[in-house]
Parts: C-alpha cells; structure tokens; sequence
C-alpha cells in the first residue's frame, strides 16, 4: 500500500472578454513544490460566463486555492 499525497491548486483568473473572474483552471503539483511553480506556469482557461478561451500565466491569477488531497493506493 502506497500513500501518495498531492497538492490540488485551483486558479482563478479574470475572463480578458468579458472583465469577469469566471475563468479557472485545476493543477496538482507534489506535496512539496513551491508556489512559484504555480504562478510560472501557463494555463489553458475556459470562461465559464462568456465561452472565451485562452492561455493565461499562472502569476495573473486573481484567486488560487488549495487542498490536500489524500491517495490512497491499494
Ligand atoms: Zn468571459
């Protein structure tokens, strides 16, 4: 049995179309990388109000959240 934990990070960025902080975008990273890797990283986003897709840099996020998340693997 195997316990791998990662780190979920839940990014919100404001939509360029339509000024609205509707476009988000999921990674994980391992349970130890910094946040800077978050914010380095470029992230394909869909506007969930106004359809608009893009690539964003994670540094432009107006919002990143995150939780633990535990795997269990048996
Ligand atoms: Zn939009």
């Amino acid at each position: 049995m195997t316990d791998t934990k990662t780190l979920w990070y839940l990014l919100t960025f404001r939509c360029v179309n339509c000024g609205r902080s509707e476009a988000s975008a999921r990674t994980c990273l391992e349970s130890e990388a910094g946040e800077d890797q978050i914010t380095g990283r470029i992230y394909r986003v869909t506007c969930k109000s106004c359809g608009w897709k893009g690539e964003v840099c994670g540094i432009s996020a107006v919002r990143i959240s995150h939780e633990f998340e535990l795997k269990v693997m048996e």
